[in-house]
């Protein structure tokens, strides 16, 4: 199947943005002190498809800084790179039904691997990122996110030194999973990246774009370049499925029943295999860290566009 034509999305869409622009519930995060600065207000959307047409509404081309959202791009790259078998052994891709920030995460297993949509994967993930040192490896995640975008992605200075000023925690986490031997680089030199990673400016319409890439093979929907095979893109999409909004993960796939992806600053991006994805920002969060109104929206127009896996007929 296909996404609806144009028309039909653009009227969702405008529907969709009217109802649930006066949502206030949720709460800018403020733990990353430059997050704290988010205008509650901003609110946009974008549908994107697999053959390149996109609908955007509201601040759909503002710019925020990508944080989790970051994390299965970069699992894709790592995934194509290493192979999926090889991907899953050194990362794991059981969710962990706890917070993206856990320790505990890394003790639930015998084999301390945990899930490359939670902190700790995430930080071993980008430790697999292939490159000869910390500034290659950079560079690698840089261009592959861009890949994924179809276009140069630019770096928010600002928030990663706000997040680098107070990142004993993901310090704390690399170096117990280093002591397990699970993450595969200096673990100082892998938070490091990691959170210049999570520093990297997106739009709604990037992340629509960035999903749609995903939906479709792995083939840009805007550049119609290969960024990732088609087997990395299915590995992808389950492992969102199942770990995609931390401890909410259950919750949203039985609401929603799509992969997703969410991350701290307000971003939400969800993938309908072989048809496209939805993108929303929206700062304010649930306790879990998810956007409130991300989630309503994409709800709402999963539900009018058909799109639940789960739906038999
Ligand atoms: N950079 C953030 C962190 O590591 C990303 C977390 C998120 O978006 N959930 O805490």
């Amino acid at each position: 199947g296909t996404l609806p034509a144009r028309e039909a999305i653009g009227a969702l869409v405008e529907a969709a943005y009217a109802q649930f622009r006066e949502e206030r519930s949720g709460r800018v995060a403020d733990y990353i002190p430059a997050l704290a600065e988010a205008d509650p207000q901003a609110f946009g959307i974008c549908v994107a498809n697999t053959h390149g047409d996109a609908l955007a509404v509201g601040d759909a081309g503002q710019p925020f800084s990508i944080q989790s959202v970051s994390k299965p791009f970069v699992f894709a790259l790592v995934c194509d790179a290493l192979g999926p078998d090889e991907a899953a052994a050194r990362l794991g891709v059981d969710a962990t039904g706890l917070p993206f920030n856990s320790i505990m995460a890394v003790e639930l297993r015998a084999d301390r691997t945990t899930n490359p949509l939670v902190n700790s994967g995430a930080i071993a993930t980008t430790s697999l990122v292939p490159g000869a040192s910390a500034e290659q490896r950079w560079r690698a995640v840089r261009e592959g996110l861009s890949r994924f975008a179809g276009r140069e992605l630019a770096f928010d200075e600002r928030v990663y030194r706000s997040e680098a000023e107070s990142n004993e925690r993901n310090e704390g986490v690399a170096h117990l999973l280093r002591g397990y031997g699970r993450v595969y680089c200096d673990p100082d030199e892998a938070t490091d990246v990691y959170t210049r990673q999570c520093s990297l400016l997106v739009t709604a319409r990037d992340l629509a774009v960035m999903g749609a890439t995903l939906a479709g093979g792995g083939v840009n929907p805007l550049t119609g370049q290969p960024v990732v095979s088609a087997d990395t893109c299915r590995r992808v999409l389950a492992v969102m499925a199942t770990a995609g909004l931390y401890e909410r993960s259950g919750t949203w796939l039985y609401d929603v029943g799509l992969p997703g992806k969410s991350g701290v600053s307000g971003g939400i991006v969800t993938v309908s295999p072989g048809k496209g994805s939805v993108a929303v920002y929206s700062p304010p969060l649930d306790e879990a860290g998810n956007s409130v109104r991300g989630q309503l929206v994409t709800r709402y127009l999963s539900e009018r566009l058909g799109l639940n896996l789960f739906v038999s007929a």
